[in-house]
């Protein structure tokens, strides 16, 4: 029944708790011994044959029909009292962390959760003490990384910047040396480096200039074999130019009356129509 559920015993050493074991054994003596009382009474109650025979326990059982109701309210107002009431406050005194626990073993996981806490704080606070010097390393010895750590630390002050951005800003410099530039700027966007994202786009750009620019130059030789003049007008200002044999590839990007960078796309396509 219910007074042997749960550990009567320390979780530590397994020492008995005493006082719960006697309350438990006396809250099973106190079921049974109401049950019976209602039981049998039940039973001999009209039945005094029945009665006669049982006599043999009057000494610790009364016989009478109000014992009936007796028995019952003891039982249904007792029980709860003890196994909802008692039993819990003893098992709460014993209680600890994890299980119960007598008064001894109380005093020594208190003070090995203590011990347990204090390492893991200790321990904590030498990584962050590691990792703080990591990043002031990186501010000294690694120029790029440093200047960007610097410029974050000024906009956030008082604070370090997570291993996941330095990780991310490192992936950005590999994605430089690799030549995708975008990617870069990308990442730097992310941690708000508007200014090392731009330089990245710009050199995306210029990558992109000297691919144009090579076929452009193709393009003027083809123009200088077959002796074309072919007149091209600046969408901004409407100034013409004439791309010859003598047109220099750099004479062909921005408009040298206005300054606007030509659309290069424009006038591949007129000078690819020009020498069909
Ligand atoms: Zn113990
Ligand atoms: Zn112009």
């Amino acid at each position: 029944m219910a007074a042997n559920k749960g550990k009567s015993s320390c979780s530590k050493c397994g020492k008995p708790f005493v006082g719960l074991i006697i309350t438990k054994a006396f809250a099973a003596f106190f079921a049974i011994y109401f049950f019976a009382m209602f039981f049998f009474n039940l039973l001999v109650t009209g039945d005094d044959w029945l009665r006669e025979q049982l006599s043999f326990m009057e000494p610790i059982m009364p016989f009478s029909w109000e014992y009936i109701p007796l028995a019952f309210i003891a039982l249904i107002i007792g029980m709860p009292i003890i196994m909802a009431g008692i039993v819990p406050a003893i098992e709460k005194r014993h209680r600890t962390g994890n299980g119960l626990a007598c008064k001894e073993c109380q005093g020594i996981i208190a003070r090995e959760q203590a011990d347990a806490a204090e390492m893991a704080r200790a321990k904590q606070e030498a990584q962050a003490y590691a990792y703080q010097a990591k990043i002031e390393g990186l501010e000294k010895n690694d120029p790029w990384l440093g200047k960007l750590i610097r410029s974050w630390k000024q906009d956030n002050p008082n604070q370090l910047p997570e291993e996941s951005m330095i990780d991310e800003l490192i992936m950005a410099r590999n994605m430089e040396k690799a030549g995708n530039y975008e990617k870069a700027a990308v990442l730097l966007e992310k941690y708000r480096f508007w200014e090392e994202a731009g330089r990245m786009r710009r050199l995306d750009d210029q990558q992109v200039i000297k691919h144009i620019t090579v076929d452009m130059n193709t393009l003027i030789d083809q123009v200088g074999t077959k002796g074309l003049a072919i007149p091209y007008k600046c969408s901004s200002c409407g100034a013409s130019i004439t791309i010859d044999k003598d047109s220099k590839k750099e004479g062909l990007k921005f408009c040298s009356y206005c300054g606007t960078a030509y659309n290069i796309d424009d006038m591949t396509k007129i000078i690819q129509h020009a020498l069909e």
